[in-house]
């Protein structure tokens, strides 16, 4: 049952579920998505009162995860769709010719292919582009702020890159930061924002007063990027 409550300015939207429980839970998914376990016998107002108790913890929690939203329309992959690249629009036109290639000029990306109707080849020839886009320039950018690790990682930062879901980016306890492929769309300010945050996480593996102190010293305007990121990418 979709519910919501409004707390300040904001609608926190949730699922509400009821199971053979005596106590209310809430669990918060990393596509912000809120769900709501409630006992049987609880009332409708007893519930709503204890969500909005709880709804500052609830946007801490969707605050935790570095969100992602795919919010671009299905795409067809036909001439004249427009699709993002380092934060610029280009427009795709197809060109119908025996050997497969995808080039970029002058705010058109040109898709060779031999059967322009072939949708599903056609996406794989641009995610292929933008996957060897990523490879030219993550690795640069990954360089370039590598070195404020230093004084909070010693060790070896490695760096992947992978078509993600959920996630703009991800980082563990070894070292390893993963960026999704997917940021090569966005602005390059936004992808250095997401390594930045990425590396801070090498010192703080969650989203602590700490952690922010740490990535408001190294990247101040990360609040204005990452809304960028969260509301513009589309
Ligand atoms: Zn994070």
């Amino acid at each position: 049952m979709k519910q919501s409550i409004q707390y300040g300015k904001s609608i926190i939207d949730f699922d509400l579920e009821y199971a053979d429980r005596k106590t209310l839970g809430i669990k918060v998914f990393p596509d912000k998505k809120v769900e709501v376990i409630a006992p049987f016998d609880a009332t409708e107002e007893k519930i709503m009162e204890k969500v909005k108790q709880k709804a500052a913890w609830i946007q801490k929690q969707q605050e935790f995860f570095l969100s992602f939203h795919p919010l671009t329309p299905p795409r067809n992959y036909v001439s004249g769709e427009t699709y993002l690249y380092l934060g610029r629009q280009y427009r795709l036109k197809l060109v119908e010719s025996n050997e497969a290639c995808v080039k970029m000029v002058r705010g058109f990306i040109f898709i060779h292919c031999n059967d322009k109707t072939d949708k599903s080849k056609i996406k794989a020839q641009l995610d292929n582009w933008y996957k060897e886009k990523a490879e030219i320039h993550f690795p640069q950018l990954f360089s370039k702020w590598l070195p404020i690790t230093k004084s909070f990682y010693p060790s070896e930062v490695d760096l992947k890159y992978r078509w993600m879901k959920k996630r703009w980016g991800s980082c563990d306890d070894k070292g390893q930061i993963t960026l999704n492929i997917e940021l090569i769309k966005s602005p390059k300010k936004c992808i250095e924002y997401v390594i930045v945050h990425e590396f801070c996480h090498l010192a703080f593996l969650n989203h602590s007063k700490a952690f922010y102190d740490l990535l408001e010293k190294h990247f101040p305007t990360w609040r204005e990027t990452k809304n960028y990121l969260e509301h513009f990418m589309v």
